[in-house]
């Protein structure tokens, strides 16, 4: 890659690519690493955000300085909400459809900042929870590109779902190329119809995807090939599969996160031993669920690192029985307060299973590190992501059996340690998984490697962008609407 100074005075590329990532760190992680991915292209790159969302970036915007990527991140000025729609602010991640609906008040800046541009951008990859992009895109004529945060399977299971009319009622998806049964419950926390006050939000979102110009998924080919190609036919426009994205980005950075009280912990423990739990950046776990992890983690008598949020710990009984759990765990059990380094811990030797939420970055993350799972899913797509690392890919083992029961009952100790006994222990099933899990981690590098199939995808995504040329000047372009 031609280094390209981001300053003024040096000439930036004339290929331009607007993105638009949705609040929140599931969201914006993937879509800053998809950022450098294309920045290293020699491709310019404007990160849209609010200020908020860009000082949480500035890390980003350092690297992105030092190794002279063309990358920019652009703040929007968050007007006040005047406009009748739900109040919120961009650093409120507790209710987390008000945060999505108080950043429609983006329209406005995000097109008075592309109308500001001398040359039209070459596109916009907008996340799909951020459907206010539909029209600034069509107002300044830019073509615009969906990012669809989770798998291929789920959202080919949604885009069916919808299709038959069977959002509200069903327990089989149609048109898979496998057999997907889900109980009455989780069919309705999978399609979200269990929350009645998203539903046009939710409309929304789908009808974004169907009328982009094509989807941005950070997946691979070795890992979804059959629904990757069933989804692009089902949409009839490309499916633009380029990841996972935090190969290249993250996964060196993770190399280099050396000098951490984690990465020191782990270095003591012996090769895929321990156990990591992390639950993401928004599932919250009540006081009487972490008793039942905690317990249920020294009842397997594995080494552990556990994730726990800050939030999880307000009350002085649960901060205190933590404590007391870390005192009798000492040595074999780490507990960290807050935020860990995710992908570093992955990619460390002495890391052996995942307990994850199946969030699809930490689904993705865990399976191109090698790491199998144990599965316990919280939210919307997380229960379909569990399906296709259990079911299809042969890579996790469900925290609770799918035995019909309440989507988000409580997981009582046993079910952990019965999980953490299964994934890390001998038997050939495990051991099987384990293979698996090698290959996925060797064909998610190959993906991500100059001639991989995810490589070969963004260049020809670039060349896209390219042949449809970007010369026109965007006022011209607009006032002639
Ligand atoms: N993450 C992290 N440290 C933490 C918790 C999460 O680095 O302590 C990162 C994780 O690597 C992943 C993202 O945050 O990239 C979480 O995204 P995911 O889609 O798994 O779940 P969400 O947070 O959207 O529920």
């Amino acid at each position: 890659m031609a280094p390209v100074e981001t300053e003024k005075s040096i000439t930036l590329p004339r290929t331009h690519v607007v993105l638009v990532p949705l609040m929140g760190q599931g969201h914006t992680t993937p879509m800053a690493d998809l950022a450098c991915l294309i920045a290293g292209r020699g491709v310019r790159v404007s990160l849209v955000t609010t200020p908020v969302n860009a000082a949480r970036l500035r890390g980003l915007a350092d690297r992105a300085r030092s190794a002279m990527l063309p990358l920019e991140i652009v703040e929007l000025p968050f007007p006040p909400a005047d406009d009748g729609l739900p109040r919120g602010s961009s650093d409120n991640s507790d209710n987390v459809l008000q945060l999505f609906l108080s950043l429609y008040r983006l329209a406005g800046p995000l097109e008075a900042y592309v109308r500001s541009l001398p040359w039209r951008p070459s596109c916009i990859i907008s996340d799909s929870c951020n459907p206010w992009t539909v029209g600034v895109a069509r107002s300044v004529g830019v073509p615009r590109l969906t990012f669809t945060g989770p798998s291929c399977f789920y959202s080919l299971c949604d885009f069916n779902v919808v299709k038959h009319g069977l959002l509200h009622s069903g327990n089989v998806v149609p048109g898979m190329p496998v057999r997907v049964e889900l109980s009455k419950d989780t069919w309705a926390a999978a399609f979200l119809t269990c929350m009645p006050a998203w539903g046009k939000f939710v409309e929304e979102v789908r009808e974004g995807i169907r009328t982009a110009d094509g989807a941005v998924v950070n997946t691979f080919r070795g890992l979804e090939e059959q629904f990757v190609a069933c989804y692009e036919a089902a949409l009839g426009k490309p499916v633009w599969v380029l990841g996972p994205f935090f190969l290249n980005s993250r996964d060196e950075e993770a190399r280099t996160i050396d000098q951490s009280t984690v990465i020191a912990w782990l270095d003591m423990m012996d090769q895929s031993t321990v156990v990591y739990v992390c639950f993401g950046s928004l599932a919250q776990m009540l006081p009487k669920q972490l008793y039942e992890i905690g317990h249920g983690l020294e009842d397997s008598g594995k080494p552990f690192l556990w994730v726990v949020k800050e939030s999880e710990t307000v009350l002085p009984e649960a901060k205190e029985w933590l404590e007391a759990l870390e005192m009798r765990t000492a040595g074999h059990g780490l507990i960290v307060h807050g935020w860990a380094p995710q992908v570093a811990i992955l990619s460390h030797r002495a890391v052996g299973g995942f307990m994850t939420h199946c969030g699809w970055n930490s689904l993705l993350e865990s399976v191109a590190q090698g790491v199998p799972v144990m599965t316990w899913p919280h939210f919307g797509d997380q229960f379909l992501n569990e399906r296709l690392a259990v079911d299809v890919l042969g890579v996790g083992v469900p925290v609770r059996p799918f035995d019909g029961e309440k989507a988000v009952d409580l997981v009582v100790r046993g079910h952990i340690a019965r999980a953490v006994s299964e994934l890390m222990g001998d038997g050939a099933v495990a051991e099987e998984r384990r293979r698996k899990c090698k290959e996925y981690r060797e064909r998610a590098h190959g993906a991500m490697a100059k001639g991989g199939s995810s490589h070969g995808n963004l260049t020809l995504l670039l060349r896209s962008f390219m042949r449809s040329g970007s010369k026109e000047q965007v006022n011209s372009v607009c006032s002639a609407r």
